[in-house]
This record gives C-alpha cells, sequence and structure tokens, in this order.
C-alpha cells in the first residue's frame, strides 16, 4: 500500500476529442510546477496520479491546489490489487490510527466486471469499519468522516482526504493572449481568470516617468508575479508612454485626454501582440466603472484594434473583483499607493459620451504613428519578475 495523490479534471472530461492535448498540456505544467520535487506522473482513465515520498505531500498539495484544469485532489493509498480481502486488511489498518466517531464508505467501480457492485462494497466494508473499531456508527447524512472506496481495472484506493482544484484549463491550451496590466485592482484579476480558461498571458504595462515612479512600476512587476503562480512566467512588456501622453496633455482638449489615451494604449498593445503571436487583448474594464467604461466610452476607444478584447470583470461588481483579488492574493499589492499614468492626467469633466469624429479629429493634432512607433521600438521586456523586484525591495 503506498500514499498517493489523485487528480480529477471534471470539465476536460467534456472536451471529448481534444482530451489528449488538454491532459498532455496539463502533465506539462504539472512537471514545471513541480520540477524541484521528486514526483512522477502517470494517467489512467480520468484520473493523474500524482506518486512521491510523505514529506512531500504537502508542498505538492500546496501548488496542484492553485494549477488550472484540476478540479479535486484526492489523497488516499493505492493498493497493490482489487481483491476484497487486501482492501479490507489494508482499510482495518488504516482506520487504527483515524479518530472519528461516525463514518460512512461511498465506493466508485470503474471496474465494471468486479464481482460486487458499488452498494455491495460498501455495505460490506462497512460492516468490516464497525467490527474492527470500537465506539463507531454509520451516518450517511452528516458522517464525521468519509471512506472513499475506488476499485479500478488494476488498482483499488483507500481514500480519506478530499481536497477542491481552482478548475478551469490548463494554462496554454488555448494559445496566448496579452494582458494590459496596470497596478489597479482589476487587471490581475481579469488576467488571472483569463488563465483560468486555458490562455498563456503575456502583460504590458504603461509607464510615464517622470510622472510615474519606479515603485509603481515594481507594484506591476509584482503583480504580474503573483499572477504567473497560476500559470507559467509572464513576459512584461514595459512600454514609455511619456511623450504620447504628454503630446496628448497638450494638445487635445481636456475631456478628451483619457478617451485618446486610452485608443493609443490600445493601439501599441494590438501591435505588441501582433508581434508575439497573442491572439486577444485582455485587460480590467468593467462596464461603468468610471468614464472610460461607459459602453459608449467602451466601443469608440476598441475601435482602434481588430483583436478580440476579452474583458473577463467586465460584468463584476467591484466588490466582487475586490474579493477575488483578496482570494487570489493580489489585493493587498493592488492596494499600495502609487499613482498610475491613467490617474495622473485626469481631468475634471472627462467625457462619457465620446464621438469617433471628435476622437479622429483631435488625434490628426498629434503625430501618433510616429510616437507609437518610437514606444514599440523603445519598449524593456522584464521576464524574471521575482528577482528584478527583489533587486527594489
Ligand atoms: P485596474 O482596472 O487594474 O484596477 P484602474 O482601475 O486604475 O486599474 P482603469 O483606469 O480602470 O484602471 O483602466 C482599465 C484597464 O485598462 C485596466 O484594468 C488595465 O487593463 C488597463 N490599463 C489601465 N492603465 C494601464 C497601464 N498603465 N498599463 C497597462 N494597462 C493599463
Ligand atoms: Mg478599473
Amino acid at each position: 500500500m503506498k500514499k498517493v495523490m489523485i487528480l480529477k479534471y471534471a470539465e476536460l472530461n467534456t472536451k471529448k476529442e481534444n482530451i489528449g492535448l488538454f491532459l498532455k498540456q496539463l502533465k506539462k505544467n504539472l512537471q514545471v510546477r513541480l520540477e524541484s520535487f521528486p514526483v512522477t506522473i502517470t494517467f489512467d482513465k480520468g484520473r493523474m496520479f500524482l506518486n512521491m515520498e510523505e514529506e512531500y505531500f504537502e508542498s505538492v498539495l500546496e501548488i496542484v491546489k492553485n494549477t488550472f484544469g484540476i478540479h479535486e485532489i484526492m489523497i488516499g493509498y493505492e493498493l497493490e490489487n482489487t481483491n476484497m480481502s487486501l482492501i479490507e486488511n489494508s482499510l482495518k489498518e488504516l482506520i487504527q490510527v483515524a479518530e472519528f466517531h461516525t463514518f460512512k464508505i461511498d465506493t466508485k467501480r470503474s471496474d465494471k466486471t468486479y464481482p460486487m457492485t458499488s452498494p455491495e462494497i460498501s455495505k460490506h466494508l462497512g460492516g468490516v469499519v464497525l467490527k474492527s473499531k470500537q465506539n463507531v456508527r454509520v451516518d450517511v447524512h452528516h458522517p464525521e468522516l468519509t471512506i472513499y472506496v475506488e476499485v479500478r481495472q488494476k488498482y483499488a484506493y483507500i481514500i480519506f482526504e478530499k481536497v477542491e482544484g481552482i478548475g478551469g484549463y490548463p494554462v496554454g491550451t488555448l494559445g496566448k493572449g496579452l494582458l494590459m496590466l496596470s497596478g489597479g485592482i482589476d487587471s490581475p484579476v481579469a488576467g488571472y481568470l483569463a488563465m483560468k480558461r486555458g490562455v498563456k498571458l503575456e502583460a504590458i504595462y504603461f509607464e510615464s516617468p517622470p510622472h510615474t515612479s519606479i515603485e509603481a512600476k515594481n507594484k506591476v512587476i509584482e503583480l504580474a508575479r503573483l499572477i504567473s503562480q497560476y500559470g507559467s512566467p509572464i513576459k512584461l512588456h514595459v512600454i514609455n508612454f511619456t511623450e504620447i501622453q504628454e503630446a496628448i496633455y497638450k494638445n487635445i482638449p481636456k475631456e478628451y485626454l483619457i478617451t485618446i489615451m486610452r485608443r493609443m494604449m490600445y493601439r501599441i498593445s494590438a501591435k505588441i501582440a501582433y508581434r508575439n503571436r497573442c491572439k486577444i487583448l485582455v485587460n480590467g474594464e468593467s462596464i461603468g466603472q468610471v468614464a472610460s467604461q461607459t459602453l459608449t466610452s467602451m466601443s469608440v476607444i476598441n475601435e482602434v484594434v481588430k483583436m478580440p478584447v476579452i474583458r473577463p470583470v467586465a460584468c463584476f461588481d467591484k466588490l466582487e473583483i475586490i474579493d477575488l483579488a483578496k482570494k487570489i492574493g493580489t489585493y493587498e499589492t493592488s492596494i499600495l499607493p502609487y499613482e498610475d499614468c491613467c490617474t495622473i492626467f485626469v481631468p475634471e469633466h472627462p467625457v462619457i459620451n465620446p464621438t469617433l469624429e471628435d476622437c479622429v479629429e483631435y488625434e490628426k493634432l498629434i503625430p501618433y504613428e510616429e510616437l507609437i512607433q518610437k514606444a514599440i521600438e523603445n519598449e524593456t521586456i522584464i521576464t524574471k519578475q521575482k528577482s528584478e523586484f527583489e533587486d527594489y525591495l
């Protein structure tokens, strides 16, 4: 009998024809994420098995729990075969160390040729537990301990612990997207949700030195690192936006500052995305949150790009976004008080119903294509979020 970790990936099972691809990616992601642990990964119908020495279970579980594509993690014991006498003896041995007063047995049998049905096995093993442990009784509704028994083709399993996974699809199964990552609360959450659907991320950050500080940039680097923990390392494109922003500030009517600024951000993001084979843009816009996120603003801003723009938090309330930010561990970093380039140049009365005609007219006042080209050529790329950030701490 050996201790194993068994992974269930319920939603992936619905991807019938692509399941091989999804599982290959999941295995690859796990191998990378568990690189520093001596773990072997094997498959069997609808399950993945992680084998390792007992001392690694806790640390490995922490990582597996936060890996997209896994819905449930079961921790239990693998028996050498499916003989009922072996299952009985193993169960007797295992329950001696467990503390409980009420229990139930829940059996699954994927080997349909097994001589007993699942309810028969549960009933039989229930009797075994009652005989070999004192002061315990069966409670099928609210048991203190549920003992799961799985009888598969070759092996049987006795499972005492089930832990919820974070679900979703394995990161990388659906290609790459470019996340517009500001230092705010919304965009890291948007990135997390896109990764949850299997999208691998690169990120883009617009900075405006000296109007924005190095601390503001470090905060974004840290946010990229935090969300990369759910997927893979994130290549962060840092774009110097100062010249464009100053040109907008000097030449364009104040109420249109934000609208035009965001059209520039979108143009640059789409170009960086194309160059890096990202198929979509992802951002943290949420309908109605600010003037640039009214439906009219969003459509006028969106007009400059052809590629799909996915807004995972578009329909979330701010409080819902905050809850999720806390859950995924980005909130505390997001609320550090460093200014963003959007907040510095915010006019008192930004337009909430901009028109496309006005945007096109005003944009003629600045040589934006040239400025965009220059900004892209001067991008800096940060790939090692952790070490870069640590340098500044
Ligand atoms: P967040 O939305 O991340 O909390 P925010 O509310 O300050 O930050 P908004 O002004 O609402 O940002 O901008 C909407 C979205 O535009 C952001 O979620 C982000 O995706 C993108 N964005 C804004 N500023 C930047 C920036 N400096 N660099 C990259 N993307 C940005
Ligand atoms: Mg926002």
